[in-house]
């Protein structure tokens, strides 16, 4: 047996979160059944823990999109036992037995090769929050979008997705302009790698239209009117990447960014991505993602500590990345 945290739902819809001892025969289908070693908790893992946004569309569920570690077994001609393996999304945690468990059975299509270069604990720390920081940075790449151009903004700053856009970003040459509504951790964002911190009260209340340029591209995880805000002041020709919704799913714009600067709102699905963008980013990260602002932006939970864990995030409390250490 093995421990696992399912979240249930009663007959009149209240959420339950347990620890449950299940077996190999209860997970669900799939041609791959992993040993996970390393998870964490994103955003969206809280959003499921917690039952604050429907992200859990089937019940009971093990929540957790995100882990990696070693194949047990295998039906599928890609892996072999003892293979080390990374999966992010696919609707695991949502709609299939997730990562809060010691084992979980899914899909090969599904798993990519965890990077030689990185540790299960390593690639757990970078997550799909991490992950999505690259997809971010590639859509931004795939848009012509270079250092020379001007700043980037990265808003979100000291959440997942927002250490590791900065860390990429200044490794990249890119001045980063950090946004932020912890700004007591400036100096925690200068060495990411950030060179200007505003703060996010800037950006979070409804603005004009258009406002004076002063980024040519960013990556967003807050959505809702700081995204209008951002994309207000975004430099002709330039380019957001949108990943999040911190704020809130609306974006109260207009179209005077893009008609009158012909500036790019870039959308990033890190869920469904194909296995080659998948690849590509994780390759991308091994290159462009600095080991220690890593280690620098990430600490170490034990299982036991997801559930609280799960609460904080959504609180805004949690800063950088944490990793859930299965052994631990
Ligand atoms: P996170 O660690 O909680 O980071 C979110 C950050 O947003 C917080 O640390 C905070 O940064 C800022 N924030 C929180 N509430 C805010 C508010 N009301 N107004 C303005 N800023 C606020 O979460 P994450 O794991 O990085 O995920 C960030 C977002 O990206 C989430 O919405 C998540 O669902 C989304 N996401 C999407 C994808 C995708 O595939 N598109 C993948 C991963 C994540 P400061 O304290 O610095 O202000």
């Amino acid at each position: 047996t093995f421990k696992a945290i399912l979240v249930s739902r009663d007959d009149d819809k209240n959420q339950h979160v347990d620890i449950a001892e299940l077996t190999d025969a209860e997970l669900m289908e799939g041609d791959v059944t992993v040993a996970v070693e390393a998870t964490t908790v994103n955003y969206k893992d809280g959003l499921a823990i917690t039952g604050k946004s429907p992200v859990v569309r089937r019940w009971p569920m093990i929540p957790g999109i995100d882990f990696a570690g070693t194949v047990a077994a295998s039906e599928h001609p890609d892996w072999k036992e003892g293979d080390k393996v990374i999966l992010n999304g696919w609707g695991v945690g949502e709609t299939h037995y997730g990562a809060y468990a010691g084992l979980a059975r899914v899909n090969g299509d599904w798993l990519i090769a965890l990077p030689d270069a990185l540790t299960p604990h390593q690639a757990m720390a970078i997550g799909t929050a991490g992950y999505t920081a690259m997809l971010s940075v590639l859509a931004l790449e795939r848009h012509g979008i270079t250092p020379e151009r001007g700043p980037a903004i990265v808003t979100g700053a000291n959440g997942g997705v927002g250490t590791v856009a900065i860390s990429v970003l200044s490794k990249l040459g890119y001045e980063v302009i950090a946004s932020t509504g912890r700004t007591s951790e400036s100096a925690f964002l200068t060495s990411l790698g950030a060179s200007e911190i505003i703060d996010r009260a800037e950006l979070s209340e409804p603005g004009r239209p258009l406002g004076k340029e002063r980024w040519a591209s960013g990556v967003d995880s807050v959505g809702s009117v700081t995204l209008a805000n951002v994309l207000a002041q975004t430099m002709q020709g330039g380019a957001i990447a949108a990943c999040g919704l911190a704020q809130g799913m609306d974006l109260p714009t207009t179209v005077a960014p893009f008609i009158l600067r012909g500036v790019s709102l870039l959308g990033i699905d890190s869920v469904m991505a194909p296995r080659a963008l998948r690849e590509q980013a994780w390759a991308r990260l091994v290159e462009d993602l600095d080991m220690v602002k890593l280690e620098a932006l990430s600490r170490t939970i034990g299982f036991g500590e997801i559930i609280d864990t799960a609460h904080a995030i959504l609180e805004g409390r949690v800063r950088g990345r944490v990793v859930v250490d299965m052994a631990g």
